[in-house]
């Protein structure tokens, strides 16, 4: 079958034909019907996250179950569409146990797509546990991006930063996550305010219901300093943590989401008299996966994306690389 893989080194994924892998008792096989593309894969092959071993690449998968596993339940059915829960946790562990199994840390786990096989193949093989029925009317390639383009804001925006009906939220970067991110603010009843680089994605924001669409080049001009109740930074450079920490009030919360530099500062002097609470955000958990479900399937959240030839995965590798893809790339098998 088809695969994109990662080689240790290359910028470039390998296009290559692999044997179809077999499920394991617990596990189904799941024919891909859409991949989305993530800007981490791009932190990946920069050498940024970097991974000692070759896998097939893709994170963000959709399929159809076509084979079971011999203990595998009933309740899951053929010709129906799945999700992949990515951090493909353990389910023993302490973590999965306490409803944190997006920090799972079982041993030998790795995530799907990035350590072991993804979902830039033809077929991908998962634990029954760490799939998740798509409701019916949303489509493969709305269903793959949500895993993590949805997944991951949810979780930075409802669970971390605990924004809620009337907080003022300012979103940091505006691509696949970011776009989404500002809709679950939206859905949640913040007052957003939404900024990037990019004007195409500022007025993308105002039609999800940002209240206010500011250039990053022109924060300085138009925003009031510590007027923030949560600042959730998408890019993850020195430049927006340093806005984050500059908007957010005092008291308020910054949740990091962005992989952008492999360090970011911290200003002290507010941080420390204003109280500020910097929260990391890691993916999501399986019981956010169904609430995300839940909200696209009654339109609250309507997740932007593209579809393209899964063979054309490196073109659009680079088009993002570029800063040209317009919202979330979901790759098709042929
Ligand atoms: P993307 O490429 O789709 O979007 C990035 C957006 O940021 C673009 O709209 C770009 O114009 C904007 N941007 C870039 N520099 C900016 C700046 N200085 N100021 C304002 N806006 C700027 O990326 P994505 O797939 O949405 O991922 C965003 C980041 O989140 C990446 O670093 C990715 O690795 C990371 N990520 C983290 C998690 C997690 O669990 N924490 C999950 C998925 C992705
Ligand atoms: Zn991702
Ligand atoms: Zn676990």
């Amino acid at each position: 079958m088809f695969a994109a893989r990662y080689v240790p080194g290359e910028k470039k994924l390998l296009l290559t034909d692999v044997p179809k892998p077999k499920p394991g008792p617990r596990d189904v096989l799941l024919k891909i019907r859409a991949a989305g593309i993530c800007h981490s894969d791009l932190h990946v092959l920069a050498g940024e996250v970097p991974f000692p071993n070759s896998f097939t690449m893709g994170h963000e998968a959709c399929g159809e179950v076509v084979e079971k596993g011999s203990d595998v339940t009933s309740e899951i059915k053929t010709g129906v569409l799945y999700a992949v829960h990515g951090p493909n946790p353990c389910g023993d562990c302490t973590y999965c146990r306490t409803g944190f199994d997006n920090l799972c840390n079982g041993p030998g786990r790795t995530f799907v797509g990035l350590g072991q096989d993804g979902a830039y193949a033809d077929y991908l093989v998962v634990p029954a546990r760490n799939i998740v029925e798509v409701p019916p009317g949303i489509s493969p390639e709305i269903a793959a991006v949500a895993t993590d383009a949805v997944l991951t804001p949810y979780h930075a925006i409802k669970s971390l930063g605990e924004v809620k009906t009337n907080s003022k939220v300012l979103v940091i970067g505006l691509g696949g996550l970011g776009m989404n991110g500002v809709q679950v603010a939206v859905a949640l009843g913040a007052k957003v305010t939404a900024t990037d680089l990019k004007s195409s994605a500022l007025d993308l924001a105002k039609e999800f219901g940002a209240s206010e669409v500011v250039n990053s080049k022109e924060m300085d001009n138009k925003l009031k300093p510590a007027s923030f109740d949560v600042v959730v930074d998408f890019v993850g450079r020195d430049s927006t943590f340093t806005q984050a920490q500059t908007y957010v009030r005092p008291g308020g919360t910054i949740v990091l989401v962005g992989l952008g530099s492999a360090q970011v500062p911290v200003l002290t002097a507010p941080m420390i008299t204003y109280q500020v609470r910097v929260q990391g955000a890691f993916w999501g958990t399986h019981q956010e996966m169904h609430e995300i479900f839940q909200l696209i399937a009654e339109g609250k959240i309507k997740p932007q994306v593209e579809t393209a030839p899964m063979k054309d995965v490196n073109h659009w590798l680079e088009e993002l690389e570029a800063g040209r893809v317009k919202s979330r790339m979901a790759l098709l098998p042929s």
